[in-house]
């Protein structure tokens, strides 16, 4: 089968022919539908040497996926075959306390015998592939009747991480609330659409490219404001009423960072997603007294089942180009040259 592999750390990914995977026992091989780009993507292929993360190199790129069930293995009875299924992307033990309660990411004793949380297209075999092994069928959530699987593979990362930010902060988006999302991309639009979806508050979506905030505005954000303008932040400011209650940064750079303390007001929420590998200084005067601030990684497989609830119902809508196998390293392109709006979705 035909498939994109990371080669090495620091290098381009390539389109690569490879022997399909077949199904060891409890195991399953889907046939991928979509297999979604993700800016983490980037940061795989630039960021990191041997040694720096617990996985090694080559492996099968692409960890948003869902397709339909092609071969299970012995004693797999939970999915049947040609049944369309997205894929919980954190592989855990299964066991353990984190596992039980559906958050793989926290897994103390991860599949395959890394000492941290990992998955199909991080460091070991993805989906961008004809084929793909699933090496517990427990990571397989069923896709709802009428939905298509291609929508389905950008919603198990780039709908599912946003949705697990709003969840830790959903008690504080209030009728009369504002929640402030920075970067407006494949994260990011799906962010405001869940916000919307899910709660009363007010959006303000913040991003530095004119078609990403064009998205923003398409995805329901109330306030949409150039993260370019010197004074963001008093715009911010003044959008909010004086500063906002949660603010969720899906770009994590210094700047970013900046805005997002400046954004809260006392007793906010203020979350990282964002691998853009930023910080700020923290003391008792910045950020308001009371903030909290988390990072976050990822969510939990029950999250992604009401992810996928909401997409079927029409709620949330995910905005993504496709691109075939063979054109696959286009996406990759268009991706690092800042080119996308909303996800690319590659579709075997
Ligand atoms: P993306 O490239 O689709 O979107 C990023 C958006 O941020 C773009 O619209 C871009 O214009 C905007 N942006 C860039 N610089 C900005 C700035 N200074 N101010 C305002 N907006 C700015 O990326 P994505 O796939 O949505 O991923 C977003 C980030 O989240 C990445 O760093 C990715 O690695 C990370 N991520 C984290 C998790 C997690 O579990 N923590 C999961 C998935 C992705
Ligand atoms: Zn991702
Ligand atoms: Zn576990």
């Amino acid at each position: 089968m035909k498939a994109v592999q990371l080669p090495n750390w620091k290098s381009e990914p390539r389109l690569i022919e490879v022997p399909d995977p077949t199904p060891g026992p409890g195991q399953v091989v889907l046939k991928i539908a979509g297999a979604g780009l993700c800016h983490s993507d980037m940061h795989l292929l630039h960021d990191f040497e041997e040694g720096m993360l617990p996985w090694h190199v080559p492996f099968i790129l692409g960890h948003e996926n869902a397709g339909y069930v092609h071969a299970v293995g012995e004693g797999v009875t939970s999915v049947s075959i040609g049944q369309p299924v997205a894929v919980y992307g954190p592989w855990g033990c299964g066991r353990c306390e984190a596992c039980g309660r559906g958050q793989d990411t926290y897994c103390i004793d991860p599949l395959g015998g890394y000492d941290k949380a990992f998955g199909g297209g991080l460091g070991t075999d993805g989906g961008q592939a004809e084929y793909m092994l699933v090496p517990d069928a427990r990571s397989l959530v069923p896709i709802p009747e009428g939905m298509d699987p291609v929508a389905a593979a950008p919603l198990t990362d780039a709908g599912l991480t946003p949705y697990h930010a709003i969840a830790l902060s959903r008690s504080k988006m209030v009728p009369g609330s504002n929640v402030v999302v920075i970067g407006a991309g494949g994260l990011g639009h799906m962010g405001i659409q869940i916000i919307k979806a899910t709660t009363a508050a007010n959006v303000v979506a913040v991003d530095v490219k004119p078609a990403a905030r064009e998205l923003a505005a398409k995805s329901g954000a109330d306030t949409v404001l150039d993260g370019s303008a010197e004074d963001i932040v008093a715009q911010i400011k003044d959008a909010t009423g004086g500063g906002a209650e949660v603010v969720i940064d899906f770009v994590g750079i210094d700047s970013t960072m900046a805005t997002a303390v400046g954004s809260c007001k006392y007793q906010s929420d203020m979350t990282l997603v964002g691998v853009g590998g930023g910080s700020f200084p923290f003391n008792l005067y910045a950020p308001p007294y009371e903030t909290a601030m988390r990072s976050i990684y990822w969510g939990t497989r029950k999250e992604l089942a009401e992810v996928l609830n909401l997409a079927a119902r029409g709620l949330i809508t995910p905005e993504y180009t496709t691109y075939s196998l063979d054109n696959a390293l286009d996406a990759y392109a268009a991706m690092a040259a800042g080119e996308l709006t909303g996800r690319a979705v590659i579709t075997p």
